[in-house]
């Protein structure tokens, strides 16, 4: 995915570098923050159902530590590039900033197509992936997380192989766990809440009702199909959606519920019907509210032009270029960008590591008004930066998200 055309981390750096400068800082700290600080290649050799052994590659980029413990997710996509893991660690670091976490970014990647792998496979794929970075990672060095392609039971296999090799219990190596095995309430629909507040806030700026506003959503994995519920069950039309196959479109409203109790574990249910639309056209579909959330490079140059939506938040990471954000900004589209409108994922999975590490578990209620909060305060500190300094939403996103740190990094006298 990283080395297709638009290259994430030379764009990431780019707005890293305008950031920093803003906020007054000079060459060493944009030479130290560009780059993660350590990234980690592994080979793993996986024994497969047919006898034969093949050999994955997998990585696991920590940006920088001087907040805390790094922190994100682990995905399991064929188009996995060092690159991308590299931008996906800086982006971490972004959120956990804006939501003002206690945690720098990392990120992992496996290249390998879990579509095409059985549980098993899979399985001694996710254990394999653990022995080979666990000197690394831990509940206070670096957690992991599910990400694309990767779920809660990929979750339960390495914390369950973190912990034999450490020899006792350690549900705070990893969240997005099984509620059984110290996962926390809320987290499952965690970034998709995040999204329904952002797209709240967005309309009520753009003088919009939920009701009836007509929503576009790109992907139907974790992100997107959670969305489309709280969406649907909202009020709002949901008049397309979308997964790696194809696209449907309904102006009426799609019926979600049918759709959600079809779709396959990876976020699957398109092909089931005939496609209505293809995955290009639904990006320019007339809407009020676009919502990515699928992978990056979604709205290029190529297209931009061409999107009718009134606010794009993104839910995925990096799904908008750097050249497609000029381009909306000026035509007045309102923009929540990827690491402040998707931070809701790793915000429960805060709260997940608090709750395994004081061993006391909230409940629902709780989770999800503690997560507003958080997602109220991010955005309210963005959209200020965004106004009295004039800058893109993207732009603002990147200054909220990596002041912290660079404080950090400061107070502990690296540069
Ligand atoms: N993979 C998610 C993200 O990109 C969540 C990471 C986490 O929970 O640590 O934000």
């Amino acid at each position: 995915m990283g080395d297709m055309m638009n290259d994430v981390l030379q764009a990431t750096q780019i707005v890293i570098e305008q950031a920093l400068r803003r906020l007054g800082y000079g060459d060493d700290m944009v030479d130290l923050l560009k780059e993660p600080m350590r990234l980690l290649t592994v080979r793993i050799p996986v024994r497969m159902d047919d006898g034969t052994t093949k050999v994955f590659t997998g990585y696991r980029a920590q940006h920088n530590d001087a907040v805390g413990p790094t922190k994100g997710g682990v995905r399991f996509h064929p188009g996995v590039t060092e690159k991308e893991v590299k931008a996906l660690s800086i982006w971490m670091s972004l959120k956990c900033g804006i939501a003002d976490l206690p945690y720098g970014g990392g990120k992992g990647g496996i290249i390998c197509d879990p579509r095409k792998m059985s549980f098993r496979e899979l399985e001694r794929l996710s254990r394999g992936y653990v022995r080979a970075i666990s000197q690394l990672v831990g509940p206070t060095k670096d957690i992991p997380a599910p990400d694309v392609m990767t779920n809660s039971q990929i979750m339960a296999w390495m914390m369950d192989e973190y912990s034999r090799i450490r020899e006792f219990d350690s549900p705070g190596f990893i969240t997005g766990k099984p509620i059984v095995l110290g996962g926390s309430k809320g987290r499952e629909t965690a970034t998709a809440r995040g999204v329904v507040i952002m797209i709240h806030e967005a309309l009520r700026l753009k003088g919009i009702d939920i009701n009836g506003a007509r929503i576009v959503i790109q992907g139907f994995g974790n992100a997107g199909s959670y969305l489309a519920k709280f969406m649907h069950e909202a009020g709002a039309r949901v008049i397309g959606i979308s997964d790696v196959n194809g696209a449907l479109y309904n102006e009426e409203g799609l019926d979600i519920p049918y759709l959600l109790d079809r779709r396959d574990s990876f976020g699957n249910v398109t092909n089931l019907f005939p496609n209505t639309i293809g995955n290009e056209q639904l990006l320019e579909l007339e809407c009020d509210v676009l919502v990515p959330a699928a992978i990056e490079n979604q709205i290029t140059e190529e297209n931009a032009d061409r999107i009718r939506a009134s606010i794009i938040v993104e839910a995925a990471n990096g799904p908008t270029t750097l050249e497609a954000t000029r381009i909306i900004t000026d035509r007045g589209v309102l923009l929540i960008p990827d690491v402040l409108a998707s931070a809701g994922g790793v915000i429960v999975s805060y709260f997940e590591w608090v709750q395994n590490n004081q061993g006391y578990y909230w409940d629902e209620k709780e989770i999800d008004e503690k997560l507003r909060l958080m997602m109220i305060r991010g955005f309210e500190n963005v959209y200020d930066i965004h106004l009295t300094r004039k800058i893109d939403m993207r732009l603002a996103a990147y200054m909220a998200g990596v002041r912290k740190m660079a404080e950090a990094v400061r107070f502990r006298g690296w540069v």
